[in-house]
């Protein structure tokens, strides 16, 4: 089992988000609980999930 870290938290864990939260390209990889942090801001956009699990 892989973990990454959240860029805004630093915690590990097994699935993450990958989202942007600020006008350009720079795609961060966020948690559930961070995401939703800053879902409303007028520059998120979501991009997909990573999981450290396959199978
Ligand atoms: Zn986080």
């Amino acid at each position: 089992m892989k973990t990454k870290p959240c860029v805004l938290c630093k915690e590990e864990f097994e699935v993450l988000y990958r989202i942007q939260i600020k006008k350009g390209k720079a795609w961060i990889f966020a948690c559930k609980t961070c995401l939703e942090k800053h879902q409303e801001l007028p520059n998120y956009k979501y991009g997909g999930t990573w999981k450290g699990k396959r199978h």
